[in-house]
């Protein structure tokens, strides 16, 4: 047999398919799980490539089953296939930059960064690249931007729908239970398929209703116990009916992440328990516990249950076995939304009184009206103050605040004069220009405009056509503490930005956040369940989110203006 390929050179492969991966701006959950697995690989004493052949690469700490799958690829071909696939569909100058790492050597990270170095001219200062390379690179990076990955949706679009279906199926006579599961469940930005999970007094009356609902135009799978279906917006739903009495855990099961699910058997085979979908078996006693209850699976093998947002194996199992989950920030926690528009945005879709009448509809206590600045230039802001008081009487309970989204422009400098900032009671500041040579910098700059309450949508990625703007997250929460600016998770589906991992962060910096709509229409107003449920996936308690609080409250924690 021919000699196995060493940890360094496994490593190596999938870092690069990282790379590849990070530079499409996609999947960065997928990024940073390579990343870690090839760090892990690259600290691991014994063959991996071994370990990987004998099926036990996986029983590593951050390496699951398709990691394993992809170290034996390299046995057996020599390569990553899906590394194959991605360096294909790059010009060959993109891959030999990122497998030289010289990359680092011009500061480059992103795509962004890349693009702004191409088209400055800098890469053909770099040895075996030149002006042709420069824009093969620029003119890759134009098409990668505008393809979204294929086969994923955004999480704004699949939670409706799943939960009409879910409502759907507990309407009839023969369910006993029905549940969302998989990743919609754990409310990851993006979905391939929506995973639904029952328990039925007759499961064949499930899967047929389920596969005769109007709107489906593809049955893909149909049995007595599961079916798959399409739905006219091409939406993939999976529906399994399990037994009663392991409906907790099957769900749980279901629900994953696989690396959760991975971490937690683990810890239980060393506890002498082996979990399997349809219950815990006691190794020693052959006893099997199983539960119609998700929570009492989690309670048996002695955790808190779990809230499903937590569920990606970043420290949920061992908070949860010490009873230190935080206890997560809700929907109705919300007291008022903080980045809103309306018809004096050209793109808003609703007037403005029909989007405090959303608000009021929401129970909100108060509600920020921050069209964009460059929509109330030449007296349309003091027009439209005017407007606002006229319709503070019409809305009683709710306090208006005028305010503002204001552009920041390359320089950092707000595009709102002072003396209209100072008129106002809320102003978010946002980039909307790209290319941007100094994104962390200009948003710094910003955040010492004492006007500025608010950074909006942070990275300004659109989930499938716009890479992230490479914004140092840390620099820029180090410096929202030391002035007191705040930042937000913005809730709009392709945006979801600051986004979990980054809400994470800034919550264990010390900061707090605001979860915002950012709604052009009444009905976007509900989009700050979308940031409700990022700010859940970042571990953020009530206490984390100002919104939260009454306005008098959240008046003094805010910077003070002057
Ligand atoms: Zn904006
Ligand atoms: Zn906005």
């Amino acid at each position: 047999m021919a000699e196995l390929p060493r940890n360094s050179d496994v490593a190596d492969q999938i870092e690069l398919l990282a790379d590849l991966l990070e530079l499409e701006g996609k999947d960065t959950f997928r990024v940073v799980a390579y990343r870690r697995a090839a760090a892990r690989v690259r600290e691991t004493s014994g063959s991996v490539a071994q370990f990987a052949l004998e099926g036990r690469a996986k029983e590593l700490q951050g390496i699951g089953k398709t990691i394993e799958e992809k170290i034996v690829q390299i046995v057996e071909i020599g390569e990553i296939e899906a590394l194959t696939k991605k360096k294909a569909g790059v010009p060959p100058e993109v891959v030999l930059f990122m497998k030289a790492r010289i990359w680092r050597e011009l500061g480059v990270e992103t795509l962004d960064e890349l693009k702004v170095a191409a088209e400055s001219e800098r890469l053909r200062t770099l040895a075996g690249l030149g002006a042709k390379s420069e824009e093969k690179i620029l003119a890759a990076l134009a098409y990668q931007a505008e393809s979204p990955e294929p086969g994923r949706h955004l999480l704004g679009a699949g939670l409706p729908a799943v939960r009409g279906v879910v409502a759907a199926l507990r309407e009839l006579p023969a369910a006993i239970a029905v549940s969302e599961a998989g990743s919609v469940r754990r409310r990851k930005e993006t979905f391939r398929d929506l995973d639904i999970i029952a328990s039925a007094t007759e499961p064949a009356e499930l899967t047929e209703h389920f596969a005769n609902l109007k709107w489906v135009v593809d049955v893909a799978a149909h049995g007595d116990t599961k079916a798959t279906v399409v739905s006219r917006d091409g939406l993939r739903f999976d529906l399994r009916v399990v037994p009663p009495e392991s409906f907790g855990n099957l769900l749980q099961h279901f629900t994953g992440s696989k690396d959760h699910n991975v971490a937690m058997r683990e810890e239980a085979v060393r506890r002498g328990l082996s979990i399997s979908e349809y219950g815990v078996t006691n190794v020693e006693t052959d006893d099997v516990f199983r539960s119609a209850d998700e929570d009492a699976v989690y309670e048996f093998l002695g955790y808190q249950p779990i809230p499903p947002e937590l569920r990606e194996n970043s420290g949920e199992l061992e908070a949860a076995r010490r009873g230190e989950l935080p206890k997560l920030v809700e929907l109705k926690d919300v007291r008022g939304d903080l980045h809103t528009h309306s018809h004096w945005s050209a793109d808003g879709k609703n007037t403005l009184e029909e989007m405090l009448e959303g608000a009021a509809a929401r129970g909100y206590e108060y509600y920020a009206v921050t069209d964009h600045s460059h929509y109330l230039r030449e007296g349309r802001l003091q027009a439209q103050l005017e407007e606002i008081e006229r319709l503070r009487g019409r809305f009683p309970q709710l306090r208006i605040l005028a305010g503002v989204e204001a552009n920041i422009r390359s320089s950092g400098e707000v595009d709102v004069p002072e003396e209209d900032l100072a008129l106002l009671d809320w102003v978010v500041a946002s980039v909307h220009q790209a290319p941007d040579s100094r994104p962390t910098e200009r948003v710094l700059e910003a955040m010492q405009n004492p006007y500025v309450d608010c950074i909006g949508h942070l990275t300004g990625r659109r989930i499938g056509k716009r890479p992230p703007r490479d914004v140092d997250v840390e620099r820029v929460i180090a410096a929202a503490l030391e002035t007191g600016t705040l930042l937000e998770i913005n809730g709009q589906p392709d945006r979801l930005d600051l986004r979990d991992v980054h809400a994470r962060s800034a919550k264990e910096a010390g900061l707090r956040l605001v979860v915002s709509s950012d709604a052009h229409s009444i009905r976007a107003q509900s989009y700050v369940e979308l940031a409700v449920a990022q700010a859940r996936r970042g571990w953020l308690t009530k206490g984390d989110v100002v919104n939260t609080r009454t306005w008098k409250q959240l008046d003094k924690l805010r910077k003070k203006r002057r």
